[in-house]
């Protein structure tokens, strides 16, 4: 089996272009369809600052190591900054200065007031214990607040791979014991656990907003007669690499858009059935045997690669960049790549899946979800109610009222279960509702920025860009910085 350290170190010698260099080079392409100064356009390309520190930790067994962390805050143009907190042995400064730069895109895509940020400690999670993670996660948010790199109106973190709510609301803690009397402190970190201030629906928003995109690109006839598909999402085959928060979420909500997952690709192995997996069963079975590995009623890939290369009509990488290359490209038969993770698609292999007639959803749009439920959470936190709070019961007995007033006129009388269908909105359904309107909207930007350009000339990748571009730049030229 390819080792992910394996794969991506190989990837490298054949395409050398690091990861910020390709988030550029596709900054690049847009640009030449504005017609922006370009000290401008360097301004909004380069990263604004970046910060890499080390520290010690005592391990359990008594020994001490040194940890790495970076944050790097790409963008100032808004603020606070906003971006994930990762933890892998892969981290580095250009990869944390690639997932910022790809955060502040992310964000003016979809509309959010916030520029990107990002920020990673170098270590594979499973070797360390519980309380040792809690230690590094502590120490490094103690490093942040030093270097004024944490805030809610600074730079806000958030959760990405190898990090969880757990992480978040260590953060907080470490946050709120160091600057007890700020009122606002709350929303120095987002992806909370509910009970710690967090909101409802950010845990899964992330896949859902997959889904909900997904669900929103295959709605598009025209789009869909291009790949040789058939609209809606409806009985479409789907395979997902990675099963972790992204890749499960989505998996369960493109199941329940009626989709069907036939394999799951993890970093142990793939499973395959191509009649369809029980999301919820697969889910079920690693959480009792800690691994995807043999599960049953499906055929099992040592190697997870061999699912990615399987028939089906779409992709959905979910782990980590550089997962589709130059070397594996040829053999990938999806119609539609979803970029769930960040950076999945390397240049080389981007060309050649568009060559071969798929269509590419970037990643700057398909896995905002996470960040627009952090927005939201992020207001929840400052405005200190939760959302649906005041008006859900007002809501519900206007909506009784209406009832009863029907009933009055037309002699109907509403059945019980009628009645339960009518509800107030709460903070679920309004982060739902969120997030679906935002997913949609974003899309409709990037197809009129494609047919506005031209479709042959502009794919969405590009269109993304193009859409960010614009309004990053409009921003800068608001501020006054450039009379
Ligand atoms: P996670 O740590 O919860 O899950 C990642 C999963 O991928 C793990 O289960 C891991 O074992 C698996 N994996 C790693 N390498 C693999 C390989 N080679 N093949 C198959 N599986 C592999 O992380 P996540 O939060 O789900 O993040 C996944 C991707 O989504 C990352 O690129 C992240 O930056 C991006 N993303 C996450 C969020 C979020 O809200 N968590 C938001 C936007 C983007």
């Amino acid at each position: 089996m390819h080792s992910n350290r394996f794969y991506q170190g190989m990837t490298q010698m054949l395409e050398k272009q690091s990861f910020f260099q390709k988030v550029n080079a596709n900054f690049d392409k847009a640009s030449r369809f504005t017609d922006y100064p370009q000290g401008l356009l360097e301004q909004i390309k380069v990263c604004n600052s970046s910060c890499h520190f080390t520290f010690p930790i005592k391990r359990d067994d008594g020994s001490i190591q040194t940890i790495h962390g970076w944050r790097a805050e790409h963008s100032h143009h808004n603020l606070p900054t906003k971006g994930g907190l990762r933890y892998s042995t892969l981290v580095n400064e250009d990869e944390i200065m690639a997932l910022a730069a790809l955060m502040t895109y992310k964000c003016a895509i979809v509309d959010i007031p916030f520029g990107g940020a990002k920020g990673g400690i170098q270590l594979d999670r499973n070797e360390y214990s519980e309380s040792e993670l809690e230690r590094i996660t502590r120490r490094y948010t103690y490093e942040l607040i030093q270097k004024n790199y944490i805030g809610p109106g600074i730079d806000v973190p958030a959760p990405d791979f190898g990090t969880s709510e757990n992480e978040m609301a260590w953060i907080l803690d470490t946050y709120l014991t160091m600057s007890p009397d700020k009122l606002d402190a709350i929303a120095c970190v987002t992806g909370k656990p509910i009970e710690q201030n967090g909101i409802q629906g950010r845990r899964e928003a992330t896949g859902r907003g997959v889904a909900f995109g997904l669900e929103e690109v295959c709605s598009h006839k025209d789009d869909m007669k291009q790949v040789g598909l058939e609209s809606g999402l409806k009985g479409k085959s789907i395979v997902i690499q990675g099963f972790g928060n992204v890749g499960y979420h989505a998996a369960k909500y493109l199941t329940e858009a009626e989709a069907n997952i036939i394999a799951i690709a993890e970093i142990d192995g793939a499973v395959y059935n191509q009649k369809g997996l029980d999301v919820e069963k697969v889910a079920a079975y690693r959480e009792e045997t800690g691994s995807i590995r043999h599960y049953p009623d499906a055929t099992f890939f040592e190697n997870p690669y061999d699912s990615l290369e399987l028939e089906c009509d779409i992709l959905v990488p979910a782990a980590l960049e550089n997962q589709l290359t130059a070397e594996n490209a040829p053999r990938i038969k999806a119609r539609i790549i979803g970029e769930a993770a960040n950076g999945p698609t390397t240049a080389k292999a981007d060309a050649i899946l568009r060559k071969r007639g798929a269509m590419i959803i970037p990643d700057t749009y398909l896995n905002a979800g996470g960040v627009t439920v952090s927005y939201f959470e992020w207001l929840r936190n400052l405005s200190h109610v939760g959302f649906g709070r005041l008006a859900r019961r007002f809501e519900e007995s206007t909506y009784n009222a209406m009832f009863r007033a029907v009933e009055r006129a037309t002699g109907y009388q509403f059945s019980e279960k009628e009645r339960r269908t009518v509800h107030g909105a709460d903070e679920t359904d309004l982060v739902n509702s969120g997030l679906q309107d935002t997913m949609i909207n974003a899309y409709q930007e990037i197809r009129d920025t494609r047919s506005k350009y031209g479709k042959n000339r502009v794919n969405n990748r590009t269109a993304a860009f193009i859409t960010a571009i614009h309004r990053i730049a409009r921003s800068y030229m608001q501020l006054g910085i450039f009379p």
